[in-house]
């Protein structure tokens, strides 16, 4: 496996690949790598002839108050997961690498941008739509793999996409959990034992409104209620939002009778902590 922290390293590797017909798989992501980011991983491997991870915690979508100092990682972890996965490439560079001093171009998505996360991080979805734009065209990928972990940022890349004809394909992979239902996440290990604990009261939550939806329930706003009555049991949970949306334009739906998001933000402690379900034509896609 190539590692490399240098844009022109992976253009080059990019270059012959590409002369010899390989399709490229990419899969960026802000490292200390778990089983989550190992599915969209493996994904890749299955469907694309050169995978290339990219491992990089992104500056530019963190708010000033945000945790980019503290984020964790561990690069030699994740170039142990990558080759045991068999992926070819880990990009792994340094921010100047990325964003030179005069670097002054924003790629961003609005409406869908402003709601759920894009509330209380204004400047997130810009910051992610900017280095996945830079990521896509340093790799030329043929497709890119995203977590339903992160529902909002995969309908902003998706509509990225369309909107501004990029050639590449994005693939949504399922949310990969623990054995008590928390998903997976890299933020998990801020939690402290007991919080750890309380933390599956998303999952639980959203399970009940799963059920609800499932039987039937068509009023947002009563499985909204359901949902964070659930969450505010829970001494240690202060919700940042409960919402119904639309899976399109992510606008909250007062009725259920298409594709929808349910998604939730809540803080464990002082850990904000996000978890989803999506119903696609009535149908729920993804509760485990
Ligand atoms: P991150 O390193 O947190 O930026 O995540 C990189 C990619 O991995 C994103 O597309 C995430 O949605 C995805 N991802 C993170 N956690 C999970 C999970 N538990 N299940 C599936 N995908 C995930």
């Amino acid at each position: 496996m190539i590692k490399t922290g240098k844009i022109s390293e992976v253009k080059e590797n990019v270059r012959k690949w590409k002369k010899a017909g390989l399709s490229i798989g990419l899969v960026p992501t802000m490292g200390y790598l778990h089983e989550g980011h190992a599915s969209l991983i493996k994904k890749a491997r299955e469907e694309n002839d050169k995978v290339i991870v990219s491992d990089f915690v992104n500056p530019i979508q963190f708010g000033p108050k945000e945790d980019l100092g503290t984020y964790p990682r561990d690069f030699e972890a994740d170039c142990k997961l990558c080759e045991g996965i068999g992926a070819d490439l880990i990009f792994h560079p340094e921010p100047s690498e990325m964003y030179e001093g005069d670097f002054h171009s924003y790629v961003g998505v609005n409406t869908l941008s402003e709601g759920l996360c894009g509330k209380t991080r204004p400047i997130h979805f810009n910051g992610v739509c900017t280095v996945v734009t830079k990521l896509f065209n340093i790799t030329e990928a043929d497709r890119a793999y995203f977590g339903q972990k992160d529902a909002q940022q995969l309908a902003i890349v998706r509509r990225m996409v369309r909107d501004l004809n990029y050639n590449i394909t994005i693939v949504g992979c399922p949310i990969i959990r623990e054995e008590d239902g928390l998903a997976k996440s890299s933020r998990n290990t801020y939690l402290k034992p007991d919080e750890r604990e309380k933390a599956t009261i998303l999952h639980k939550a959203l399970s009940e409104g799963e059920r609800m939806v499932r039987d039937g329930e068509t009023d947002a706003n009563k499985v909204v209620k359901v949902v964070r009555d659930i969450i505010e049991s829970e001494p240690l949970a202060k919700v940042d939002y409960v919402e119904i949306v639309d899976w399109n334009e992510l606008q909250k739906v007062e009725k259920i009778d298409g594709p929808i998001l349910m998604a939730v933000a809540v803080y464990i402690g002082k850990v904000r902590l996000i978890d989803n379900f999506i119903v696609e034509n009535s149908m729920v896609i993804e509760m485990v």
